[in-house]
C-alpha cells in the first residue's frame, strides 16, 4: 500500500476539526489516495456526542509529523495552529473557511471559501467526484455545520451552510434543529472541567508581529454558571499568559440562546481589546452584544483595533 496522507484540523479540536478530517479522509481513500484522519488533541463534550451518535471512531492523536509526511490541512492553514513539524511536511492540500495565513516553498493546492464551515466545502468536493456521503459521514459533516454556524445563527454562517446542512439531515435520517439543539448543549457542559481546561477547550493563539494574543471560546447556555467560577478561570488565563507570555488573552463565553457573548480579558494589551471594541472592562469583563463569531467579528475587531493605534 502506498503511504497514508494524514488529514487533521487545528489543535484544541472542534466538532468541524475532527468531522471534517474523518469526511476529507473518506473522500482522498475513495478517490485511491489511502488516508487517515487524525486529532491533534483531546475531544470535546459537543464532539463525543456526535460521534457517539452516528457511531463513528475518534481519530487516533498525532503529535508530530516531518519531511517524510504527506498531509492535508482541514479547517486551519495557520502553523501556530497545527502539529508540531509542519512546517517540513508535504502540504497537499489545504481545505480551510479562515483567513490564509500560510506560507509555503512549494506551491499548495489551497480551496479556501468564506463558508461558515469546512465541512460545507467537502459537500462540494464529494459531489464533483461523484462519491457517495452514507449517513454517519452525513452526520458528522452535518455536526460540524450546525457547531461551526451556532445553529446558522453566526455571522459567519451562509445560505450554502443552510442549504448542505438540510440535505445532510435528511441523509443522515435526523430532525436537524432537534438534534441541533443537543448537539450543542451537549457542548456547554464544563462540569468536571478544571478551570486550566476550560481555558483551553477552544483556544487559539495568533502572532501579530511581535505580539502574541490568544482567543479562546466556549459555549454556554447559561452564563452565570461559568462566570461563578471567573476568580478560578482568571487565576488560571494569568498563569497561562506568564507561561506562554501572551500579551492578550482573551476568553469568549457565548451565549448560544441569545447569540451574545460575555468576555473575560486580561494581559499586559487589555486596550488593544478597549479599543477594537470602543469599551472599558470593568473587573477584566464585558457583554459584546450580537458577538458569536472569533475569525469574523472577534479577531478582525482586534487587528482593525491594532492598525488604528499604528495610524495614530
Ligand atoms: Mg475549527
Ligand atoms: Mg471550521
Ligand atoms: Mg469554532
Amino acid at each position: 500500500m502506498a503511504d497514508k496522507t494524514f488529514v487533521f484540523g487545528h489543535t484544541n479540536p472542534d466538532t468541524d476539526s475532527i468531522a471534517s478530517a474523518i469526511t476529507m479522509a473518506n473522500l482522498q481513500t475513495e478517490m485511491g489516495n489511502y488516508s487517515e484522519s487524525f486529532r491533534l488533541g483531546d475531544i470535546n463534550k459537543e464532539t463525543k456526542y456526535a460521534l457517539d451518535t452516528f457511531r463513528v471512531e475518534e481519530p487516533e492523536m498525532l503529535a508530530n509529523v516531518d519531511q517524510t509526511s504527506n498531509v492535508i490541512m482541514i479547517d486551519n492553514n495557520e502553523f501556530s495552529q497545527s502539529v508540531s513539524g509542519i512546517e517540513n511536511a508535504h502540504i497537499q492540500m489545504v481545505v480551510d473557511h479562515h483567513r490564509l495565513n500560510l506560507h509555503t516553498a512549494e506551491p499548495v493546492y489551497c480551496i479556501a471559501e468564506p463558508v461558515g464551515c469546512t465541512a460545507t466545502i467537502l459537500y462540494k468536493l464529494y459531489k464533483q467526484d461523484d462519491v457517495e456521503i452514507t449517513p454517519k459521514i452525513a452526520g458528522m459533516m452535518l455536526s460540524a455545520i450546525l457547531s461551526d454556524t451556532l445553529m446558522f445563527k453566526s455571522p459567519t454562517c451562509t445560505q450554502q451552510d443552510r442549504i448542505t446542512a438540510e440535505r445532510l439531515a435528511k441523509i443522515a435520517g435526523i430532525d436537524l434543529y432537534d438534534y441541533g439543539y443537543k448537539l450543542l448543549e451537549a457542548g456547554t457542559d464544563i462540569s468536571g472541567y478544571t478551570a486550566e481546561e476550560v481555558i483551553n477547550i477552544d483556544s487559539k493563539d495568533f502572532q501579530h508581529q511581535d505580539l502574541k494574543i490568544t482567543i479562546s471560546q466556549i459555549n454556554s447556555s447559561n452564563l452565570e454558571d461559568v462566570f461563578k467560577r471567573k476568580a478560578e478561570l482568571e487565576r488560571a488565563i494569568e498563569d497561562k499568559i506568564a507561561r506562554e507570555n501572551i500579551d492578550l488573552f482573551v476568553f469568549v463565553v457565548t451565549d448560544i440562546l441569545e447569540a451574545n457573548s460575555q468576555v473575560i480579558v486580561l494581559g499586559n494589551r487589555t486596550d488593544i481589546f478597549e479599543r477594537a471594541f470602543n469599551v472599558k472592562l470593568i473587573g477584566n469583563t464585558t457583554i459584546l452584544k450580537g458577538v458569536v463569531s472569533r475569525k469574523k467579528q472577534i479577531l478582525p475587531a482586534i487587528l482593525e483595533g491594532l492598525n488604528k493605534k499604528i495610524q495614530l
